[in-house]
C-alpha cells in the first residue's frame, strides 16, 4: 500500500482494463481501508477507468467527493442503510456511472425495484472487508440470477478470490467483468497473468 501509485501504474502497463478500489468504512465491514484523497492521488497515476466499491454504511455522504476524485463508476450495496435508489440517482447526477454490489447470501431480487437504475451489477464472491479469501461458489446461483434479471449487455462484475480457476466458474455463471487482486498483485508476470485469465473469459458474454 505505500507503493499504490507504482502498483496501480504497473496494473496498467500490465493490461488490466480498470482499476477497483476497495473503500472501507469500519462500520459496514471490519476494517478500514482509505479515502477520496487517496483515490485523487491514484487518478493522476493512470489514465484507467477507476471503479469505487464503497463498503459504506453510508456511501450517500461520500459521492459527490469520490465523483470529485475521478472516479468512473461507483458502486454502492443494496444493502447499505441509506435509500439506495436516490444514491444511484446521486451518482448518475454528478455524472458517473452507478453499480450495485450484493453480498453473499442477499437474494438477487433484492435488484428488482432498483432496475433501470444501475449501469452495472457486482456479485461479492467473498465476505467483503479483506483481500486474500477464498471464492465463495455458492453465489454462483446468485450471479445467474443478476445475468438473468439484467438481460445480456450489463456488466455483471465478481469480486474476491479471482483466479485462473474461479474465473472460470464465474463466466460461466453469468460474469462478464473480473476484479482480480491477489492473483494478479502477487503474480510473478502481471502481464501474463492478465492475458491468462482474459483468456480464460473469452469469447465475451456482452
Ligand atoms: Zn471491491
Amino acid at each position: 500500500m505505500a507503493r499504490l501509485g507504482e502498483e496501480a501504474a504497473r496494473a496498467e502497463a500490465a493490461g488490466a482494463d480498470a482499476l477497483h478500489l476497495d473503500i472501507m468504512d469500519g462500520h459496514f465491514v471490519p476494517n478500514l481501508s482509505f479515502g477520496s484523497d487517496v483515490v485523487a492521488a491514484v487518478r493522476k497515476r493512470v489514465r484507467l477507468p477507476l471503479n469505487v466499491h464503497l463498503m459504506l454504511s453510508h456511501p450517500d455522504r461520500y459521492v459527490e467527493r469520490f465523483a470529485a476524485a475521478g472516479a468512473n463508476t461507483i458502486l454502492i450495496h443494496v444493502e447499505a442503510a441509506c435509500d439506495v435508489g436516490a444514491t444511484l440517482g446521486a451518482i448518475h447526477g454528478l455524472g458517473v456511472a452507478a453499480g450495485i454490489v450484493l453480498n453473499p447470501g442477499t437474494d438477487a431480487a433484492t435488484l428488482s425495484g432498483l432496475l433501470g437504475r444501475f449501469d452495472e451489477a457486482l456479485c461479492m464472491t467473498v465476505v467483503p472487508g479483506y483481500g486474500g479469501q477464498s471464492y465463495m461458489a455458492s453465489v454462483e446461483p446468485v450471479i445467474a440470477a443478476v445475468r438473468a434479471m439484467v438481460g445480456g449487455a450489463m456488466t455483471v462484475m465478481v469480486d474476491g478470490g479471482i483466479d485462473r480457476d474461479t474465473i472460470v466458474r464465474a463466466y460461466q455463471a453469468g460474469a462478464n467483468a473480473f476484479v482480480a487482486g491477489s492473483a494478479l498483485f502477487h503474480a510473478d508476470d502481471m502481464a501474463q497473468e492478465v492475458t491468462a485469465l482474459r483468456r480464460l473469459t473469452s469469447p465475451p458474454l456482452s
